[in-house]
């Protein structure tokens, strides 16, 4: 079983698809964290979510997908690139058990932040009004992009091995005058799926089984995998903004400052030694 994004098209229809498997890339994202299944799964489809969008909206740089609300899931976030490596992580407090995505959520909004590695950073903010996330996602197209679209998200973060997986099916931007009822005929073959089949079958058996009387055309799959990219040397930066005053209290109260990624859970521990270019005075270096 492999993480990975596949694009198809339908000949007769004008209308495009992906379809996004992320188990492994899921499992790296909540391993370490200790997370309530209700916060792990919204974590999972939310993944599911941004590898459908990265492929979406065209773009070289990273993206990030962020849930703020007033709920017990105060803030979920996924980092991507257009390369599919992507990282993820979450702030909750309280009780989540049993609790639907609206009621984690509250009142709250998506955040759909792209940063290009040339041009503008472009952010676009859609309410969370819906009950599920995939429902939200397609107010966010409608609104931004004017583009009918349906999304299915899965994410089950109490199988083992965990399993995260999704289907989106689009409107393609220029389109005749007859296409409303092929897209919804599309889409009402979309919403049959059931999170068993996307989960593991192979993508051209599971097209096979939706649409098999509409020719379908598969591309090349894309990979999706987990790259933090924190280190050492980044905390050691992040740590210089204290001030050193700080720095040397903590000293004095504990032997090391330990920094743990919020997106990987590493742990980055630092010694006096290893702070002393933190510590010498500007004025002394020379
Ligand atoms: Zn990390």
């Amino acid at each position: 079983m492999t993480d990975q994004l596949q694009r198809f098209l339908f000949d007769d229809f004008e209308i495009r698809g992906e379809i996004a498997q992320a188990h492994t890339t899921f499992e790296e994202c909540v391993s370490n964290h200790d997370y309530p299944v209700e916060v792990a799964n919204t974590i999972g489809e939310l993944l599911i979510a941004t590898s459908l969008l990265t492929a979406t909206l065209k773009f070289k740089g990273k993206i990030a997908v962020q849930i703020q609300g007033d709920g017990p899931l105060s803030m979920a976030v996924i980092n991507a690139n257009q390369n599919l490596e992507v990282r993820g992580t979450a702030r909750y407090q309280g009780d989540t058990t049993g609790l639907s995505f609206a009621e984690l959520i509250g009142k709250g909004n998506l955040m759909i932040t792209i940063t290009p590695d040339n041009g503008e950073r472009y952010q676009g903010i859609v309410a969370l009004e819906k009950d599920t996330l995939a429902a939200c996602l397609e107010d966010y197209f409608v609104q931004s992009e004017q583009l009918a679209t349906k999304i299915s998200l899965f994410a089950d973060s109490t199988s083992t091995p965990v399993q995260a997986a999704g289907l989106l099916i689009q409107t393609l931007p220029a389109h005749s005058e007859s296409h409303e009822e092929d897209f919804a005929h599309v889409c009402a073959l979309a919403s049959t799926i059931k999170a068993e089949e996307i989960y593991t079958l192979q993508n051209d058996d599971l097209l096979f089984r939706l649409y098999h009387q509409e020719k379908v055309r598969l591309f090349e799959a894309q990979p999706i995998s987990f790259v933090c990219g924190c280190s050492k040397e980044r905390c050691l930066s992040s740590l210089a903004s204290l001030d050193e005053e700080e720095i040397k209290d903590i000293l004095e109260e504990q032997d090391s400052i330990d920094m743990r990624c919020e997106y990987c859970a590493t742990t980055y521990s630092f010694k006096e030694q290893d702070l002393q270019i933190l510590l010498t005075p500007a004025n002394q270096k020379h």
